[in-house]
């Protein structure tokens, strides 16, 4: 530890200014639509209730201070589905008739474009509906023991079941043969064979289609499982989609899903930009360090690693960090808001490296888990806005309302300390300091501290430095003994106190995050 000398702090004294950078470092915000707004009051989210809620989410000018500032959009599925998730498509050219019609999404593509907001939607091409179409041509085509059909060819089959995967039967065929079809999720999902000849054709008429309707990308549902337990199929697959996305949209932006331990994902980021899973949840990594069972430090260079690796695969690639989505518990069922932990947790993956993935209503800590019924429709609960909004929870669903501690968006908007500021200000203090999304993340060694740390991002020259204290005692440091760098200005804060840089010396409260150039 360096002894530092009393000195007055200069502490921030204006808002920095934010100015648009148009390139795929954004801060993305994850939609249900079912649950997310209701614009014809029949209690089901829809697209035109997402377009009147764009004002909330980006008024378009990053600086006005009165909207959360989410440069980005991830729509989960569109398309019409029987389910209520509609991760089960029946055809993959319109929108599900509950959610409205396709000029209501050219209208919210529109409004996205005008807003500089990357709009990116769901694709599921592991499996389709039961109900598509192909398959129902495939199940009649098998019963009559047409294996040429060209359906019957579109989804995997085999006559034995390959352990491993889950399999269910077609009826016979006329001369007796048993055929099953692979469907790993549930038998109403066969999975497609994705090596086929005419499914690729599909895939290619899909993409162009809808990067025609002139959206930014896709987040791919499932990729491990589209050659399940083959990951240099898939990658292989990957790489194939996104030529055939960038041959149309040059940037074009690809997440994808791979719910998978860290090594595996960074082996797809070859061919795709991968959500980082090793992050979320209370078994990863912001979780671990905002309980203190990592230090900072520690957090920061794992980081730093995980990125190097990522960008040896690909000098593209680009971190999608996130604490959790409409598959898993939310975050503020397992951080508390009053503590700071959620504050913390955001801010070591806002203040980072690539595009974070906000879930819905995560910026107001809503609540929503499976512990006390084992269905994900109490993770993806309809949207606190409080406002005479009729959006109902989702088939399903049972959470106790009495749970959800934390407050609506109408009471947090006018709260100067609540969550939905918090964030805010967040993603303004990011979009402000270009370095922190786009540079190479450079830990500074901190590690005799569990409960800070802090890391240098050099982006073309510039260089910005984040540090955080997620205890909660305030930090007054000699930069001096740690880096070359030096730094002049404190770029802002966003926690439950205040940071001042006196030379080199930086104090920071507890329960803070400080941006300094
Ligand atoms: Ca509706
Ligand atoms: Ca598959």
């Amino acid at each position: 530890m360096t002894a530092v000398s009393c000195c007055e702090y200069r502490i921030l004294d204006k808002d920095p200014v934010a100015e648009a950078v148009a390139d795929n470092y954004r801060t993305y915000y994850e939609i249900f639509i079912g649950g997310f707004s209701d614009s014809n009051k029949d209690g089901l989210g829809d697209i035109n209730g997402v377009i009147s809620r764009l004002d909330y989410l980006n008024d378009g000018n990053p600086n006005s201070g009165k909207s959360l500032g989410v440069e980005g959009i991830w729509l989960m599925p569109v398309m019409p589905s029987p389910s209520y998730h509609k991760y089960d498509i029946t055809d993959y050219y319109s929108i599900d008739p509950g959610y409205g019609t396709m000029a209501d999404f050219e209208k919210l593509v529109a409004e996205c474009n005008k807003r500089d907001i990357r709009l990116i939607i769901d694709l599921v091409l592991n499996h389709t509906s039961e109900r598509h179409s192909w398959f129902i041509s495939a199940r009649n085509a098998i019963k009559e023991g047409n294996l040429e059909d060209k359906y019957a060819k579109y989804y995997t089959k085999k006559t034995r079941k390959i352990p491993g995967r889950t399999w269910y039967k077609f009826e016979k065929t006329p001369n007796g043969t048993q055929y099953y079809y692979e469907a790993n999720f549930s038998p109403c999902m066969p999975e497609l064979d994705l090596d086929n000849h005419d499914v690729r054709h599909e895939i290619t008429d899909i993409v162009k289609f809808w990067l025609g309707k002139g959206i930014g990308g896709f987040r791919l549902d499932a990729v491990k499982y589209f050659h399940y337990g083959e990951d240099l199929r898939n990658i292989q697959f990957l790489k194939w989609l996104n030529g055939e996305c960038r041959k149309v949209k040059d940037d074009v932006y690809i997440v994808a899903e791979n719910w998978s331990p860290a090594v595996s994902i960074q082996n797809y980021y070859e061919a795709v930009n991968c959500f980082d899973f090793g992050m979320s949840g209370t078994e990863g990594d912001i979780y671990n360090t905002v309980q203190g069972d990592n230090s900072v430090t520690e957090f920061l260079q794992r980081l730093a690693l995980y990125q190097r690796h990522i960008l040896q695969k690909n000098s593209r690639a680009i971190l999608n960090p996130f604490i959790s989505n409409h598959d898993m518990d939310r975050a503020a069922d397992f951080l508390d808001v009053d503590e700071y932990a959620m504050q913390m947790a955001a801010n070591l993956y806002i203040l980072s490296s690539g595009c974070p993935f906000i879930y819905y209503g995560e910026e107001i800590g809503m609540k929503g888990s499976n512990d006390s019924a084992p269905t994900d429709a109490n993770r993806r609960l309809a949207m606190l806005w409080d406002d005479g909004d009729t959006v109902r929870d989702p088939a399903g669903s049972s959470y106790d309302r009495a749970r959800q501690a934390n407050g609506s968006v109408k009471s947090q908007l006018s709260q100067k300390n609540s969550l939905f500021v918090h964030y805010k200000n967040l993603i303004m203090l990011r979009r402000a300091n270009p370095e922190i999304a786009r540079g190479l993340i450079e830990p500074l060694d901190f590690s005799q501290y569990t409960a800070f740390g802090g890391f240098v991002s050099d982006y073309n020259g510039s260089k910005a430095a984040v540090f955080h204290n997620t205890g909660e005692n305030e930090i007054t440091v000699d930069l001096a003994g740690y880096t070359d760098v030096e730094f002049s200005e404190v770029r802002g804060y966003a926690g439950k106190g205040r940071s001042g840089l006196c030379g080199s010396i930086l104090s920071l409260s507890g329960y803070t995050s400080v941006v300094i150039k």
